[in-house]
């Protein structure tokens, strides 16, 4: 099924992270060059982010719809 902007709803959370979810909730660094990463076992996301400045790891794992 499309979206309107045309990515996958993975995609879209992704770029919601990149975009909200960058600064350190340890230590207030933003990480305003950093990525979120995010690797799968085929049934699941497993995204996370480590702070450049203090190493505290913030992560997020998704379920993949069966759809
Ligand atoms: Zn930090």
């Amino acid at each position: 099924m499309a979206t309107e902007d045309g990515l996958s709803p993975m995609e879209r959370l992704r770029s919601h992270y990149d975009h909200e979810e960058l600064t350190c909730a340890e230590c207030g660094y933003e990480d305003d060059d950093g990525h979120w990463q995010s690797e799968t076992n085929g049934s699941e996301v497993h995204y996370f982010h480590e702070c450049p400045q203090c190493g505290a790891v913030r992560e997020h794992t998704l379920s993949i719809s069966g759809d």
